[in-house]
């Protein structure tokens, strides 16, 4: 029995050759130093956020604010992804209305001689500055990177449907369409023909689908040229969790996993981002930064190789545990966690085999929408391992495998009361 593997997998294999070709060049050419000072670049993790807010929408920072709390705090990249809007042209903020007070006084502060203001029909009015004019203030080679973004925020009789676009050049605005399906696939669709049409490498990704109770999974497994949904999202009133009737982003993730790859479909990965609007207030009522990151495995910190990267699955979510390492071989996946002292790490291996059971129960929620109950063969616990090196052995009946690592350590601001930190590794494809 052979497996085939995931994009990922070949990734691994192919940077493992390279890896090998370079030690032996290093061995042959030992009698001449000269020749060895020039190392193929090795990859390493890079942490970012792709969904985040600021004053160019509903958040209640200036962009450099924002950009500055999380490249002091250590992540490498970052998108602010405003609603329906990019970081350019003419913009000022009535700061009778938001920005003004002590947001204005932090923000003179630590950009002096920076901040536009000026005074119009009696309003105190400060220039929202461009990406293009910002980025050469933070933007470091190899130490930080910015990313445009836009949340494209549309809906479908009342339902609230958003889709992040990264790394995009022309804004795109709501698409609309027939049903919530519908207006899912043009946003993507979007995406997808600017990205055909510019040439420059950029992607959509799902917006917390329990925002709403907007985004059933049966949306999820339908959706044509997607590969990126949010399985974690640090806003407070997202229903990451589910409720009685509705599945959690996980749950939902196991489901369409299960259909897509039975039926055919491509595998679909779970982002995990902040959506932050607050940087004032640091409660659970509030968006708060520093609640969910991804950590993206490439050889460099550039707009092109980190993509390439979260679309080959080179990345784990994460909301406080860190990983050294995510080793697949032909049968097993396998984690390097980096342990903190006096905290303990439990990891779940979860996956849905071949031949689940693929009945469904129709249930009505309370506000009589239907929604299908799916079979508890769907997203089975495989192995729960304790430690910091857990690893599991395919027994090659899997559709996939994915691993979700909790530590014991309880998350300072947290989503909501009582969440202890988390990893998601993302799914692995197993063939027959
Ligand atoms: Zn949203
Ligand atoms: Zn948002």
């Amino acid at each position: 029995m052979g497996y085939g593997l995931a994009p990922t997998l070949r990734g691994f294999r192919l940077r493992f050759a390279m890896h090998v070709i370079l030690v032996v060049s290093l061995l042959t050419s030992c009698w001449q130093p000269s020749a060895v000072s020039d190392p193929a670049p090795t990859v390493q993790w890079w942490k970012g956020n792709l969904h985040t807010h600021s004053l160019w929408s509903d958040g209640d920072d200036y962009p450099e604010q924002v950009v500055h709390w999380y490249k002091s705090r250590g992540y490498h990249f970052l998108a602010i992804s405003d609603h329906n809007v990019l970081h350019e042209g003419d913009r000022f903020m009535d700061t009778s209305t938001r920005g003004g007070g002590e947001v204005l006084a932090a923000y003179k502060e630590r950009f002096p001689d920076w901040v536009m203001e000026k005074e119009e029909g009696g309003a105190h009015l400060v220039q929202l500055r461009t990406l293009e004019e910002y980025r050469p203030l933070f933007e470091e080679p190899g130490a930080f990177l910015l990313f445009s973004g836009e949340e494209i925020s549309d809906r479908f009789d009342g339902k609230p449907i958003h889709v992040n676009a990264t790394n995009i050049v022309e804004l795109i605005g709501a698409q609309g369409g027939d049903s919530v399906r519908d207006v899912m696939q043009n946003n993507v669709d979007a995406v997808l023909e600017q990205r055909e049409r510019t040439g420059q490498l950029m992607f959509p990704h799902i917006n917390h689908p329990n925002f709403g109770w907007a985004i059933k999974v049966e949306d999820l497994i339908a959706l044509k040229g997607e590969k990126f949904f949010e399985v974690y999202n640090g806003h407070p009133q997202v229903h990451n969790e589910g409720d009685d009737a509705r599945p959690s982003t996980a749950r939902m993730w196991d489901i369409a996993l299960a259909e897509r790859l039975s039926a055919g479909l491509p595998i679909m990965y779970g982002l995990t981002v902040d959506d932050a609007h607050f940087y004032y207030d640091f409660d659970g009522e509030h968006a708060n930064p520093g609640r969910g990151w991804v950590m993206v495995r490439a050889a460099e910190l550039a707009t092109d190789a980190i993509i390439r990267a979260l679309e080959a699955g080179e990345f784990y979510g994460s909301s406080g545990v860190t990983l050294d390492d995510v080793q697949l071989s032909s049968d097993t996946l396998s984690l390097v966690i980096q342990e903190e002292n006096d905290i303990d790490y439990v990891t779940q291996f979860i996956g849905t085999r071949r031949g689940y059971d693929r009945t469904t129960e129709e249930i009505h929620a309370e506000d009589a929408s239907v929604l299908f109950r799916y079979s508890e063969t769907i997203g089975e616990v495989l192995a729960t391992v304790e430690g910091a090196l857990p690893s599991y052995t395919f027994r090659g009946d899997e559709l996939y495998v994915r691993a979700k690592v909790v530590s014991s350590k309880l998350k300072n601001n947290p989503y909501k009361k009582g969440e202890y930190e988390s990893a998601w590794v993302q799914p692995v494809v197993i063939d027959p």
